[in-house]
């Protein structure tokens, strides 16, 4: 299933590199689609592409892409492992937020990824992000935890939201926060692999037996030991 779902999501993506059912389709230079391994059990939401991501047709690749693959790194992992992607494909011009009808334009293609990745834990980054998954919810009062009641989630998933790593490059305040919080994502990833096992009966247990959680164990020792 990993081939046939990689498979599906590359068809996806020449889908979005062809779409102008928004105006961003014209202002933008490429769009953004999402990497990332077919098989993540991790996936992270950011709002939109901003300049770099435009530039080359990649997510998360400017500065706060690098302080998310630190972050990542924190976890035993890399950008490989995990599955990174916008709400919104295209750049919103000078970086403003995208419009209501934009994102509305663009949720078929979310919920075609989210279907296709059917991740065991969501982590929306920021509060844009977070809206499309929990309209109601607060970024400073629901990062690092998991969020009960989000909509248009894949059958068992988990929402886990962060605050935007840029958010921590704005205010270096904010950087533990985000590191606590990934130890926190960690530390509720077996629960939500339970969780996701559960809703998805035979099947969900059978593509858990393919992925080795040991990276994580190996640094949750590591968060545990700083916190001590
Ligand atoms: S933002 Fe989404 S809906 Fe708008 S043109 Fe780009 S891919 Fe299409």
């Amino acid at each position: 299933m990993p081939d046939g779902r990689a498979a599906a999501l590359a068809t996806l993506a020449h889908d979005i590199e062809s779409c102008r059912a928004c105006p961003l389709g014209s202002s933008r230079t490429r769009s953004v689609p999402g990497e990332g391994s077919a098989n993540a059990e991790l996936l992270f939401v950011g709002e939109a592409p901003g300049a770099s991501e435009d530039a080359v047709g990649r997510p998360f690749v400017g500065a706060a892409g690098k302080l998310l693959d630190l972050l990542l790194a924190l976890t035993g992992r890399a950008r490989e492992d995990v599955y990174v992607l916008n709400v919104v494909k295209c750049r919103p011009p000078e970086n403003r937020d995208p419009a209501p009808e934009e994102i509305a334009a663009c949720a078929p293609f979310l919920q075609r990824q989210l279907a296709l990745l059917s991740p065991v834990m969501i982590a929306p980054l920021g509060r844009h992000a977070l809206r499309a998954f929990a309209p109601d919810a607060k970024i400073s009062t629901a990062h690092g935890n998991p969020l009960e009641g989000g909509v248009g989630l894949p059958l068992g998933a988990t929402l886990f939201p962060l605050y935007h790593p840029a958010a921590a490059l704005h205010n270096g305040a904010l950087r533990p926060t985000l590191e606590r919080d990934m130890g926190a994502l960690v530390r509720e990833l077996p629960a939500a692999r339970v969780r996701w096992a559960t809703a998805r009966g035979v099947a969900g247990e059978a593509r858990l037996k393919q992925q080795e959680p040991t990276a994580e164990r190996a640094q949750l020792r590591l968060f545990e030991s700083e916190a001590e």
